[in-house]
Formats: C-alpha cells, sequence, structure tokens
C-alpha cells in the first residue's frame, strides 16, 4: 500500500504548491469511512481508492481530483454523506466525488455492441466535469488489475467486456493511449486468456532468441541518429499482446508473419527536428513502403501527432519507428490529462497546441484563460443529446428536448403511431415532457390510436414529425377524395349523366393527373374543378355558364327559350353591352346591385357594399344604376362565394359537401385559406339560384357540428 506521505510526496514531485492538508485529510477520511472492510482479494478495501489516487497521480493531475480519488467509493459503500464531503473538503470536491458515484451506478445493461457507442457518449454527457471520467477511468484501470480476485466468472467476464468496449475506447476518445492500452490488455486476458498467453509464450522465445534485441536495435538506432547530428532520445519496447492480436486479426495473419512486434519511439526538441530525424532514419535504413504516415501534418482526431515509418532496421529486423516532440509524446500517452503541466506554465505560444482540447471540451469561450480548463469546463460534447433507456435496457440517443413521442417514433413508426401514454421512470408523464439522460422511458400504446396533430408543436427529432406529418396528410388525402367525388357525381348528374370511374379516365392524361384518386383529391382541393374536367370530356356539350363568364347581352336578352335559360336578369343596361360580375363579391339575384363601365370589357355588376366600389368613387360617370329583375323567371345559377370555418376531425369535409348538396347547390370551387391543427378556413364558392337559396345553405350548414363558423364572404 502506498504511504500516506509517499502520495503526498507524488503530487509535491509535480506540483511543489499542492495543498498537502487537503491530501492527507482526504487520505485520513477515506481509511477511517472504509474502516474494516475488505476486497475479494482480502485487502484492505481502502486499498483500492488509495491505489486509485496513485494512478491519478502518475496522470499529474491536481490535488481536487487526487482526493477524489481517495473518496471516490465513500459515498456508495460507506456511511458519509455528500454533506459530509461538502462540509469538509468543499463543494467542489463533492461534486466530483457525486460524478463518480453517478457514473458507476450505470452498468451497460445490454450485451448488443450496438449500444456501446451510445453508452460512452451517456458517460461523457454525464461527466459534467472531466476530472469525473480521469478519475471513473482510474477506478477502473485498479479493477481490471485486481480483477482476478471476483470470484463469479460471469462477473469478471462482464466487466472485461463493458471494458473493452466502453472505457477502453473512452480512453482513446480522450487521447490516453497508454491507459487505452493497458484497459484493452487486461480485458483480453479475461476475455481470451489463451490467445494471450501464446502471444506471450512467443515474444518470451524471441526475446531468448534475439538476447537482448530490444536494447541493441535501441542503441543502434540512437547511435544512427546521433552521429547525424541530431539530438533525440529513443525508447524501445514490444507492443503488447492485444495489439499484436488485434494486428493479427486485421491483417489475418499468423504470429510468425507479423515482424513488427517491436515499436521504437524518437522523441526530440521540436517539429522541424521531426523531420530531419526521420529523414536520417530512412538515409540508414530501407523503407517499408506504404507503412509511412505524418500524423504530424494530419493529426488524428484525438490530436495524437507523430510521424510513423516502418523500415528494415539494425540486424534485418523489421521495426515500427515514431518520431515525435515530447509535447506531442505526452499528449500522445496523457491526452486531456496532459492539459495539467500545460496549468503549470508550459507556454504555448500561439495557443494552437490544446486547441483540440477546447474543442473536445467546447469551452471556446475559456480559451484565453487555461486556469479554467480542468476546474469549471463542462464536457458538453455530447450535451445537444440525451440517452435514456426502453425498459429493456437498449439505449436510444435523442437531441436535447426529445419527448416520449420522439423516443416512440426513435423504436418504431408503429410505436409511435399508437402511442397513447407515455411513462418514464415509472410514472405517468404528460407527452409533451422533456426527457433527461438515464431516463427510462415506457411507452404506452392501444391500436385504436392515431397520432394527433398537435404532437407535431413539441416534437423535436425529423423522424417524429415527418411521421406525424405523414399520417395527417395520408387523413386529409382521404377527406379530399371523398369531397371530390361527391363533387364529381354531383356535376355529372347535374350534366344528365351518370358518375364512374371508367368515365373519367379520359380525362386524367389530359388535364396531367397520375391516377383517378389523384384527380379527386384535386378537385376536393380545388386545384381543379369539376367543370375543367367535364369540358375535357364532353367538349360539344353546352355547359352551364360559369360565373364571370361574359354573356352578350342582347342574345341573353333575346331568347329566353333558350335551354338552361341563361339570359341574365337584370335591369337597366345599354343594348349589346357584355356583362361580368365581379370576383370579388360575388352578387347574387336579390342583392342590391351598381353596374360599372370598364372600356373594353362592358359592364361589371358589384353588389353596393362591395369595396372595391372605393376606387370609382372619383369617376361617377362609369356607374350605371342596375337591379335584378326579380320577376323573370329563369334557372339560371350564379356564384356566391362563403367563408367558412371547419373542424379539422374525419368526415368534417365531406359532411359539408353533403350539406350543401342535399341543400340543392353545388361547390363550384373550394380553396384552403389556412389550416391549424384544429381547424380548416376555407373559401367554398357555390352555385346557387340566388341570395335566398345561399342563405338556405348558409343557415343549413350553421346547423352541422363540423363547422365552427360560416359567412358570406363580401370583398
Ligand atoms: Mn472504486
Amino acid at each position: 500500500m502506498i504511504r500516506q506521505y509517499e502520495l503526498v510526496e507524488r503530487v509535491r514531485a509535480y506540483d511543489p504548491n499542492t495543498d498537502e492538508d487537503l491530501l492527507n485529510r482526504a487520505y485520513v477520511f477515506s481509511m477511517k469511512a472504509h474502516g474494516s472492510q475488505k476486497r475479494a482479494s482480502g485487502d484492505p478495501y481502502f486499498s483500492h481508492p488509495l491505489e486509485v489516487a496513485g494512478i491519478l497521480t502518475s496522470m499529474k493531475l491536481d490535488h481536487g481530483t487526487i482526493a477524489t480519488g481517495l473518496l471516490h467509493d465513500t459515498i456508495e459503500d460507506t456511511v458519509a454523506t455528500y454533506e459530509q464531503i461538502d462540509q469538509q473538503f468543499g463543494t467542489e470536491i463533492a461534486k466530483l466525488v457525486d460524478g463518480v458515484t453517478k457514473l458507476s451506478k450505470l452498468e451497460l445493461q445490454s450485451d448488443r455492441t450496438r449500444q456501446a457507442e451510445n453508452f460512452r457518449k451517456l458517460l461523457l454527457a454525464m461527466s459534467d466535469d472531466i476530472r469525473v471520467l480521469l478519475v471513473k477511468l482510474a477506478d477502473r484501470l485498479h479493477n481490471m488489475r485486481t480483477l482476478q480476485f471476483v470470484k463469479n466468472p460471469d462477473k469478471r467476464r462482464r466487466i472485461a467486456l463493458e471494458t473493452m468496449e466502453i472505457y477502453s475506447p473512452l480512453a482513446e476518445r480522450i487521447g490516453m493511449q497508454d491507459l487505452k492500452e493497458e484497459l484493452e490488455d487486461l480485458s483480453f486476458a479475461e476475455l481470451n486468456g489463451d490467445a494471450r498467453d501464446s502471444i506471450i509464450k512467443h515474444l518470451e522465445f524471441l526475446r531468448s532468441e534475439g538476447g537482448g534485441l530490444v536494447d541493441r536495435i535501441t542503441d543502434q538506432l540512437e547511435s544512427t541518429i546521433a552521429d547525424a547530428g541530431v539530438e533525440a532520445g529513443v525508447f524501445g519496447r514490444e507492443k503488447r499482446p492485444y495489439s499484436i492480436w488485434r494486428k493479427m486479426e486485421q491483417k489475418e495473419i499468423s504470429f510468425e508473419q507479423l515482424s513488427d512486434i517491436m515499436a521504437f519511439r524518437v522523441i526530440v526538441a521540436d517539429v522541424a527536428t521531426c523531420y530531419q530525424a526521420l529523414g536520417f532514419v530512412h538515409a540508414a535504413y530501407a523503407m517499408v513502403p506504404e507503412r509511412f504516415k505524418d500524423y504530424i501534418s494530419t493529426p488524428k482526431r484525438n490530436n495524437y501527432r507523430s510521424l510513423h515509418t516502418t523500415v528494415i532496421g539494425p540486424e534485418k529486423h523489421r521495426i515500427e519507428v515514431q518520431i515525435r516532440t515530447k509535447e506531442m509524446d505526452e499528449v500522445a500517452e496523457l491526452g486531456v490529462a496532459a492539459h495539467w503541466r500545460y496549468k503549470q506554465g508550459v507556454e504555448d505560444p500561439d495557443g494552437t497546441q490544446y486547441r483540440w482540447l477546447r474543442e473536445l471540451l467546447e469551452i471556446l469561450e475559456h480559451a484565453s484563460d487555461p486556469e479554467e480548463f480542468l476546474e469549471h469546463t463542462k464536457l458538453e460534447m455530447f450535451q445537444d443529446q440525451v440517452f435514456c433507456f426502453t425498459p429493456k435496457g437498449d439505449l436510444i440517443a435523442l437531441p436535447q428536448g426529445a419527448t416520449p413521442v420522439d423516443f416512440a417514433y426513435a423504436v418504431h413508426t408503429n410505436v409511435g403511431d399508437t402511442c397513447t401514454g407515455a411513462k418514464i421512470n415509472g410514472r405517468m408523464v404528460p407527452l409533451r415532457t422533456q426527457i433527461r439522460n438515464g431516463d427510462q422511458v415506457d411507452i404506452m400504446r392501444s391500436k385504436a390510436q392515431t397520432p394527433s396533430p398537435t404532437w407535431e408543436s413539441f416534437v423535436v427529432t425529423g423522424k417524429a414529425r415527418s411521421a406525424i406529418r405523414r399520417f395527417i396528410r395520408n387523413r386529409q388525402r382521404s377527406q379530399y377524395d371523398e369531397l371530390g367525388r361527391a363533387m364529381l357525381k354531383k356535376a355529372f348528374s347535374d350534366e344528365g349523366h351518370t358518375f364512374s370511374e371508367k368515365k373519367v379516365h379520359p380525362a386524367l392524361k389530359a388535364l396531367n393527373y397520375k391516377t383517378f384518386e389523384d384527380l379527386c383529391v384535386a378537385v376536393g382541393e380545388g386545384h381543379l374543378t369539376s367543370r375543367q374536367i367535364l369540358e375535357v370530356l364532353l367538349p360539344d356539350a353546352s355547359l352551364r355558364t360559369e360565373e364571370d363568364k361574359v354573356v352578350p347581352l342582347a342574345k341573353a336578352r333575346g331568347d329566353k327559350a333558350k335551354r338552361k335559360g341563361s339570359a341574365v336578369p337584370i335591369k337597366g343596361l345599354i343594348p349589346g353591352m357584355a356583362v361580368h360580375f365581379a370576383g370579388c363579391c360575388h352578387s347574387l339575384p336579390g342583392d342590391r346591385i351598381v353596374g360599372i363601365v370598364t372600356t373594353g370589357k362592358g359592364v361589371t355588376i358589384h353588389t353596393i357594399d362591395c369595396d372595391t366600389l372605393e376606387n370609382f368613387v372619383n369617376t361617377p360617370e362609369r356607374w350605371i344604376d342596375v337591379s335584378w329583375d326579380m320577376d323573370r323567371e329563369s334557372d339560371q345559377m350564379h356564384a356566391g362565394r362563403i367563408d367558412i370555418v371547419l373542424t379539422n376531425s374525419p368526415g368534417a369535409l365531406s359532411s359539408l359537401s353533403t350539406v350543401i348538396a342535399k341543400a340543392q347547390g353545388n361547390i363550384s370551387n373550394l380553396k384552403i385559406t389556412n389550416r391549424t391543427p384544429e381547424f380548416f378556413e376555407m373559401i367554398v364558392d357555390i352555385e346557387v339560384r340566388d341570395v335566398k337559396h345561399l342563405t338556405n345553405i348558409i343557415t343549413a350548414l350553421r346547423a352541422d357540428p363540423a363547422i365552427s363558423s360560416v359567412d358570406r364572404a363580401r370583398g
């Protein structure tokens, strides 16, 4: 066991100003708290937090982190409380210990490896302070080093698997190469001990054959580089068994073929010297083609920087050589933790050396204040996401702000479509509740349920949004289809024809619609009128007069016997003059009207209260007094326009058309002007005989519960 003064000495070696009192107090507190607890190995439990603190000193971390290492299991495993630690060691350390405790409670609940990436993100997202993660990794490293003492083989295996899938990649992610390799190799020993043993045996054999080969090659490399006048430190080592194993797997080669089991590292003063040293190595030894990599000009994502080359080196051994500066080496070994040295005042003149760290931590706002780096930054890499569990323990990653509806659609579209309610951590919650990290979400479902348009206002995932929209669109489409069919049927019977899908078919191509349904929907939506369709199908038939259609007055007046009696029953017009009905006010027989003379167009009829008339206030000579000739018999139809607000419920549109048809009106045009999840606002043109007819229809519509309001359109 590390003694109290030894631990303090280790910290003081890299931080002369460390808070020794804090370290001593944490040491004593933890020792007392764990008391007579024992580890699986039979050692006093306290040896564990002490070793964890020791590992953290090798990462050269600050006294707050070392104290956290000492205290990390006290809240979870002893009678000590958060409040006690807060009181005795301050809020910062209490929060760190609490953070480690929370991480320790998470376990990978699913064996499936696709969950691993999300689980790693969850750990990162929950590590508000990067030091929480560093302590957790040190904790895991010591547990792995003592894994053989755990008696239950299933538990050993689970821990090893979790380390391999979660913690080792996390260590790599934050740039801690050494830690990553050791975690990997310890897991490998548990998961595939036989393979590892055979690799170690073979390494031993090669070592005895070679007789100090690594040292000899190191010496020769060193003198080769020194002779060229470059100052460098050269270090050689055998690669770890797991690295060798993985290479064998990846390259599908046997151990005998794998020559580069030794790695050599050349450490030089600066970047320029890296390339110089590379030149001398290549000059002295034959380079193996396609093995050279320049991670200095293009660093890895975790900011690993180094030159890699493989050469046929001393004694004709194929060796890998890594060339880098001391800073690069430190970052390669310690990653995020290397920052602590930077805090001690190591120069970073252009501020770029640790930029990756800043990016990693998303703390750009603190970029000019390196003191803040470890203490006050949040690990926000994945803080735009939340991670939650299904009842089976699968992990689902969602964007921040996601709700149970997003969750349901993320699981499966069917789950989303039939979602009726949700439980979070066992408690019923509204569907708009925002999910938080680590929540377990359980979706209630019913086959009778369909997506609600109101969901669209709170979901945040594209998948949920598009599924809801698709559903609503499909439902609206079937309503429009129904309405369009009803309108067409009516138009056909008005012309004395029976309606059938087959009869309409020739119009599809002419009007450019793919299917009969598309065409009906277009009619229902008002993009196409039934008249347009009839004109295509019955080009020779004389169809009823449309609104705004120019009617030569003389003809209209003169021939009352004409079929359908298309005369314009208006008194006061000048003979021979053409007449239009203005589209703005849709005057109907019975309305008080006025005529406006328009050059080249004849007379346009407006209702007396039409707003458009204001445009002609200064040209009284254009006004003509006209009135409806109500005594004349006419079965001429006129277009009346109404504004309707309809509830957005199934069948509302077809009920609208039914009411109008029953009152012997004919919808000639229909346009949705506004649509909310609850209501449609629309303009409907109805062919009616006169004002009275339209008023009857409006009254009938008002009686329909699906119709919220209906009024005659004015101007
Ligand atoms: Mn622990």
